[in-house]
């Protein structure tokens, strides 16, 4: 360490590198910090492992008597390091029902008819834009990229704040009605009732929620068709996809939703903007078009909510103080007057999303493998890859845990830990620059494809 390093570091983080440069175990600690991929809040836990009335593994070996486990937190701005972790599992996820032939979905799914599809919210009023076409916004002015403005209401006064909240709020309903409507749809187009349907056919999907500026959700998605009782099968009628694309635009336009507003009803569907594109099938670029189809769904996964909307129980004081646009305030409030009204109490707790109470993916039953299925793979993995010997013996094996803490000792550790940071970074953007080629993804912490 040199003094040129030392300089402008506060005494605790001095003491606490010093420390960690004189602990005879600092190898060894690199080492767990790398392990949980540089997490930045890990979490220590003391205990031991048994296996049979052997002790196998206890942590009084370790540095300062711990081991560190990633914090799991799925936002890239609590922690970069779990929240790609997260995203990858989902890439792997949406990737296993897109392309088949891994973890576990049958290869035979890649030739079933898939759509990338984007289902849109309605317009609740104007608000500033920046139109595709390179018109200016109806405000006469052509916004930045970067504008604040851009989402928030032309005229407030005239803004539909609480219509956005309650489309917010049935859209996961909604969804559901629009699935109903696509088997009606679908059915409808071979001359089937949708029972005979049903049992020739089923809708898998996986879709993400995407909060836009104006701070409504979109829905991305991924819809397959299977045969209903094994998904290795071809559906049991002859959909193209190109036909499945179509049912899904008149799908979308049909579904409607009727919400019960304090005794009036409300229809809630969607907008009118539609896109449904064919995943392509045999073409040179089939594997990077799946690829980048299955990025686009794994990116919102981490969006846990509107980036900015954070805080359960904010007051609108609270979010104005925080930087949060006026839109999404507006909103918040909005959310917070319909949860007085009969039956939509439950809004109010919601008001932190804007209403949307949905998960940010979601995914029918049998459209992929799990997200715990991934995660044990990955634990098994590492656990064969840590000690072979020790995962052949089938010996049972106990283990005892305590919870210690949450982060790092010192800011010394912490300054430690974003330099691995950054190192596994740099090695992971080389190693996507390597590939170019899909997959467009690198699977965290070299788990096995
Ligand atoms: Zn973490
Ligand atoms: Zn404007």
């Amino acid at each position: 360490m040199t003094v040129a390093v030392v300089d402008g570091l506060d005494p605790a983080t001095v003491r606490g590198l010093v420390a960690r440069a004189s602990d005879p175990k600092r190898e060894r600690w690199l080492r767990q910090v790398r392990r949980t991929g540089a997490c930045r809040h890990p979490v220590r836990l003391r205990g031991i492992v048994l296996r049979g009335d052997e002790l196998v593994y206890s942590t009084a070996s370790e540095p300062d008597g711990a081991l560190m486990v990633r914090c799991g937190n799925r936002r890239a701005e609590c922690c970069p390091s779990c929240a790609y972790e997260y995203q990858g599992d989902m890439w792997q996820l949406v990737y296993a029902g897109l392309a088949g032939g891994r973890k576990g979905v049958p290869e035979q799914v890649a030739e079933h008819p898939q759509v990338f599809a984007t289902l849109t919210a309605p317009s609740f009023g104007a608000v500033h834009n920046r139109p595709d076409d390179g018109r200016p916004c109806r405000c006469a002015r052509r916004h930045a990229e970067d504008d604040r403005q851009l989402g928030g209401a032309i005229d407030p006064s005239t803004y539909d704040y609480v219509g956005a909240v309650l489309w917010n709020w049935y859209a996961p309903a909604l969804w559901n009605r629009f699935v109903i409507e696509l088997v009606r749809v679908l059915a409808a187009s071979v001359g089937l009732s949708e029972r005979e349907f049903r049992e020739l056919v089923r809708v898998a999907y996986v879709k993400a929620a995407e909060f836009q500026a104006r701070g409504l959700v979109h829905f991305h998605a991924i819809i397959r068709l299977d045969d209903p009782e094994d998904r290795g099968l071809a559906p049991g009628v002859a959909i193209t996809a190109n036909e499945l694309a179509a049912a899904i635009r008149q799908a979308a336009r049909r579904a409607v939703f009727h919400g019960d507003v304090g005794g009036a009803t409300v229809q809630m569907r969607f907008g009118e903007q539609l896109h449904a594109r064919v995943v392509q099938d045999g073409a040179d670029d089939d594997a990077r078009d799946r690829g980048q189809a299955a990025a686009y769904i794994a990116k919102y996964s981490c969006k846990g909510s509107h980036e900015q909307i954070t805080a359960r129980g904010a007051s609108p004081e609270q979010l104005r103080e925080r930087g949060v646009p006026e839109q999404l305030v507006q909103m918040a409030i909005a959310a917070i007057r319909l949860s007085e009204r009969a039956g939509l109490g439950a809004v109010g707790q919601w008001t932190h999303m804007l209403g949307f109470r949905g998960h940010f993916v979601t995914k029918s039953r049998y459209y992929s493998t799990t997200l715990g299925e991934l995660r044990s793979a990955r634990a098994q993995w590492r656990a064969d890859r840590d000690d072979a010997e020790l995962a052949n013996d089938t010996t049972p094996v106990l283990s005892v845990w305590e919870f210690v803490g949450c982060g790092y000792l010192n800011p010394g550790d912490a300054l430690l830990a974003a330099g691995v940071e950054a190192s596994i970074r740099v090695a992971r953007e080389a190693l996507i620059d390597e590939r170019r080629g899909p997959p467009p993804w690198v699977p965290p912490d070299g788990v096995p494809g």
